[in-house]
């Protein structure tokens, strides 16, 4: 059982997918790793450091040949795996709906490609969802960011030359990037408000000591869908929110929007029109950008100033703090196949909760329910 680390090929992927801990893990379950040549350069992992851990670091094609197991984060085009054994299992970030010919591609070679982004919402595979712990960090490094592009301080400051008062922080869509974010504002001293369409959140934001910002008068909401996921909400619904939302965003200096409802374009939180109420230096930071944007007027991979509010839109942001998010998706990775990991056949066996959820493709087929 040979299992293979690529290096990253999409521009401005700093992440890698195994590190010198999860390599010293799959040895210990009978697996020879391999580990492309400066895989970990962008997460700051020295080639030596997985060598040390016991893997055989080598150019691309001697690090796939024969590969049963391949670990990406972003998955690589089917036709950079060359060498790998025949039906060799692909684990990585597929955007398995928004690339269909990436799948083609796989189902072509006979590859049989695992998206990490669709892993079910069920307690057992907590410790394997690579959604959640790279949103952490994401949510950490959105107010960092928005922390960088502001110029004031976020804690209240009683100096000799006078007082400097808190900044205000609200967070928007408080799933597991909005919690993270209102702690990390709390922790470097912002007032914080949170708001989200599921009820359920509210709680979540009075036990980090922030304040919830709820629509109160549409009777019945839940906003909560399967796997506790976001639903789509009512024009009623959306027009009180939008309401209490303007009053509020007008005396905010920082906003994280981390929104989003699967299948679809993110929701829009914030017109140009509200931007247009906030004071000048405020920092808008949009989580959501790469999914369509919370933000009338966000761009992709860009900070931009619009009526003197910056709007921050970086691409990739778990990337952004590669070190600790290769950590944590190498482990969820570990985690996944280790929970898998059939002694007697030497390699995982999934079962079909999550093989089904998961696969894409295999024997040359599409096999995935939503992809036909
Ligand atoms: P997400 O990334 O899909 O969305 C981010 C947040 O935006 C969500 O809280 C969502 O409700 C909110 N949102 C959507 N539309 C909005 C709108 N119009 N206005 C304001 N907010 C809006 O969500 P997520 O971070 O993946 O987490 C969603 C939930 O799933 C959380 O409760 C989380 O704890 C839970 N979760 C469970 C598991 C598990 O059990 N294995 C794993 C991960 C997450």
């Amino acid at each position: 059982m040979k299992i293979a680390i690529l290096r990253e090929q999409a521009a401005g992927e700093r992440r890698v997918a195994g590190t010198p801990e999860t390599v010293r893990k799959f040895a210990a379950l009978g697996a020879e790793i391999a580990v492309e040549a400066g895989a970990g350069e962008g997460a700051a992992i020295a080639d030596a450091a997985y060598a040390e851990a016991g893997a055989i670091v080598s150019d691309r094609t001697a690090t796939l040949a024969g590969a049963d197991i391949v670990l990406g984060v972003q998955a690589p085009a089917a036709d950079t795996l060359t060498g790998a054994a025949p039906g060799a299992w692909v684990a990585a970030v597929f955007n398995s709906f928004g690339d269909r010919a990436r799948v083609d591609g796989y189902a072509a070679a006979g590859l049989e490609a695992l998206a990490m982004e669709l892993m079910p919402r069920i307690t057992r595979a907590q410790s394997m969802d690579v959604l959640s712990s790279q949103s952490n960090l994401s949510g950490y490094k959105a107010v960092l960011d928005a922390a960088a592009e502001y110029g004031r301080a976020f804690p209240m400051m009683m100096t000799a030359a006078g007082t400097i008062s808190a900044a205000r922080v609200f967070v928007m869509g408080v799933g597991v990037a909005g919690l993270q974010a209102i702690a990390t504002a709390r922790r470097l001293g912002a007032q914080v408000s949170a708001t989200d369409v599921r009820s359920a959140t509210r709680e979540q934001i009075l036990s980090l000591g922030a304040k919830p910002i709820f629509v109160e008068k549409v009777a019945g909401i839940e906003g909560e869908g399967s796997g506790g996921y976001a639903t789509e909400m009512t024009p009623e619904y959306q027009a009180a929110q939008a309401e209490l939302v303007s009053g509020h965003l007008a005396k905010q200096d920082i906003v994280i929007t981390t929104a989003l409802i699967p299948g679809r374009a993110a929701p829009r939180l914030i017109s140009d029109a509200q931007l247009a109420t906030m004071r000048p230096g405020s920092v808008v930071v949009d989580l959501a950008v790469e999914a369509g944007g919370n933000v009338e007027g966000s761009v992709v991979g860009d900070v931009v100033e619009r009526h003197g509010v910056r709007i921050v839109g970086h691409r990739n942001v778990p990337s952004r703090v590669a070190a600790d998010a290769s950590a944590l998706f190498a482990r969820n990775l570990y985690n996944f196949l280790s929970a898998f990991w059939d002694k007697d056949a030497g390699r995982p066996v999934l079962d079909a909760e999550i093989g089904d959820a998961i696969r894409l493709t295999k024997g040359g087929q599409i096999v995935h329910a939503k992809l036909h």
